[in-house]
């Protein structure tokens, strides 16, 4: 891996292992955002640009939740993140769905 990975592209980077730690995130069972309120407080908003792809779409999801916040709506469409569509088979990988 070193050889393939490193080697070539960082200079000075010697094969040394000093330390490992297994790297976890959480994902949900389709591996989309949940970007949603929480079922017991329209006031408290769940984001969670998670399942390993969230730090590129960061800047686009706190444009969207910027808007949510300081003027109550927001001009994207972000249906496509409520916790909501785990409803029906309560699918969240992690444990349970936020709207039952
Ligand atoms: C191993 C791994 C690999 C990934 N690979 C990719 C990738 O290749 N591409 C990609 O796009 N995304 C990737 N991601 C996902 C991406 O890193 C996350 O989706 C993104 O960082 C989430 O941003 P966030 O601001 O919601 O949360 P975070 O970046 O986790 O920021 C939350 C911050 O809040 C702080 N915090 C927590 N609790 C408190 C508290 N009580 N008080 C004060 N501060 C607090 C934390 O210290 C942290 O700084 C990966 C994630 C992991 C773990």
């Amino acid at each position: 891996m070193h050889r393939d990975y490193v080697e070539p592209y960082l200079a000075g980077v010697s094969d040394r292992c000093i330390k490992t730690t297994t790297c976890l995130y959480t994902v949900t069972s389709d591996f989309g955002f949940v970007i949603d309120s929480h079922p017991d407080s329209e006031r408290v908003l769940v984001v969670s640009p998670c399942s390993g792809h969230g730090f590129k779409h960061s800047p686009a999801i706190g444009e969207a939740i910027a808007e949510v916040v300081i003027d109550g709506e927001t001009r994207f469409d972000l249906s496509a993140f409520s916790a909501r569509r785990f409803a029906a088979s309560a699918q969240v990988a992690s444990g349970a769905s936020l709207h039952g």
